[in-house]
């Protein structure tokens, strides 16, 4: 019997895991058929992209300055159309939010890289997901590792420990890291990452996120979610059981990794592109707790959720805020949290939301970030003002 080929939607085409979905994509091209491609600003590379893998749509969020024979679909359209198996959002903020509930309510199955869409609206998410009987299949490496973990397993989870790299500056002193600029947070040492999660990283945002995430894709209590330092990224997170036992995934540190395993899932096929971990050179795993006095981001994070209703979106919009202005060289980097942590004090929170009261808390959020933000921007002019960081290889 010949194999069925996935048709597969890409949100976030020209970003760092959409760019990443295509080269396994290119590598087992008998398996996929690109149906469309979605981007934001980057048309130049979309255009490349269209060339290649000739999908029938398309989109974007700028004037498109190629003709093509593909058909422009805003994101919504595209996920739902009939021909779409599989929708991959590699998009990233709240920009994936939307078409994540598009897709999910047509009942598709979602590769989700865009965690920013789970904080904010995880159980509005996960109840439609459960109304239409659409599958959420998660790309982030620590809750990859995780759903592995838990292939075959009926049991209830005691616990999830979550790895995080540290990112670059977790050895750094206080004062150090007040001098940090957009340039050296941007160099992650493990990961190969788009700019936001990058910054997420060295300030461990990204971890918090990823245990508001891990709760909603696994329906574990936040205090049952630890986080592990763990520098050789090698072990991508564990699950422990009823009886103690500790399952590990362990890989090599390449998103293309969990990439794969979610656009090819049930299957694990052989791609000879991607590295294989050699344990004879791993020397040695370790793992300790976090500093949360140095890295606030994390119980900033567990604090939001653990208050729920519309604190998470509002700590992600804060942070998207502040990400955006340490990168522009407005704020600096020891700022983020600060202003993340004024954002959430000052919030008046709306229990169990709906979808408007989500995006006008969002809303607020931003615009109140970016008025305190001013304060902190004044207090310490930054030596670049002026001339932001450009990635346009990044779908926002
Ligand atoms: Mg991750």
């Amino acid at each position: 019997m010949p194999r069925r080929i996935k048709k597969v939607a890409i949100l976030g085409s020209t970003g760092s895991i959409g760019q990443q979905t295509l080269d396994i994509i290119r590598a087992l091209n008998t398996r996929f058929q690109i149906v469309g491609l979605a981007a934001g600003t980057n048309t130049e590379l979309l255009a490349r992209q269209i060339d290649e893998f000739q999908p029938r749509l398309f989109s974007c969020s700028a004037e498109p300055d190629f003709g093509c024979a593909a058909q422009f679909l805003p994101m919504e359209g595209m996920v739902t159309d009939p021909e779409v198996d599989l929708v991959v959002i590699a998009t990233s903020g709240k920009s994936g939010l939307y078409p994540l509930l598009a897709a999910v309510r047509a009942g598709k199955t979602v590769a989700l890289a865009n965690k920013e869409t789970l904080v904010m609206a995880g159980e509005i998410i996960l109840r439609e997901a459960r109304q239409h009987r659409a599958k959420i299949l998660p790309i982030d490496s620590e809750h990859s590792a995780v759903w592995q973990c838990l292939r075959g397993e009926r049991t209830r989870i005691e616990r999830i420990f979550l790895t995080a790299s540290g990112g670059p500056f977790y050895h750094f002193s206080p004062a150090r890291l007040e001098q940090v600029t957009a340039q050296e947070a941007l160099q992650h040492p493990v990961w190969k990452m788009g700019r936001k999660v990058t910054i997420d990283s060295a300030t461990l945002m990204n971890k918090g996120l990823e245990m508001i995430e891990a709760h909603w894709l696994f329906a574990v209590p936040f205090d049952n979610i630890e986080v592990l330092l763990h520098p050789q990224c090698i072990v991508h997170s564990m699950v422990e059981f009823a009886d103690g036992c500790v399952k590990a995934q362990l890989g090599f540190p390449d998103m293309r990794l969990p990439i794969q395993y979610a656009i090819c899932y049930p299957e694990r096929l052989s791609n000879t592109e991607l590295p294989r971990l050699d344990l004879h050179m791993v020397q040695a795993l370790n793992f300790q707790s976090v500093d949360e006095a140095r890295f606030p981001c994390l119980t900033l994070a567990r604090n939001a959720a653990r208050m729920g209703g519309t604190y998470p979106a509002v700590l992600c919009a804060a942070d998207e805020v502040a990400v955006e202005l340490f990168l522009s060289h407005r704020t600096r980097f020891v700022d983020i949290a600060r202003i993340v942590e004024e954002t959430l004090e000052e919030h008046r929170a709306v229990a169990r939301p709906t979808l408007d009261a989500i995006l006008q808390a969002d809303a607020w959020a931003r615009k109140r970030a970016n008025q305190i933000s001013l304060r902190y921007a004044e207090a310490h002019p930054r030596p670049h003002k002026g001339t932001p960081v450009n990635d346009p290889g990044i779908a926002k």
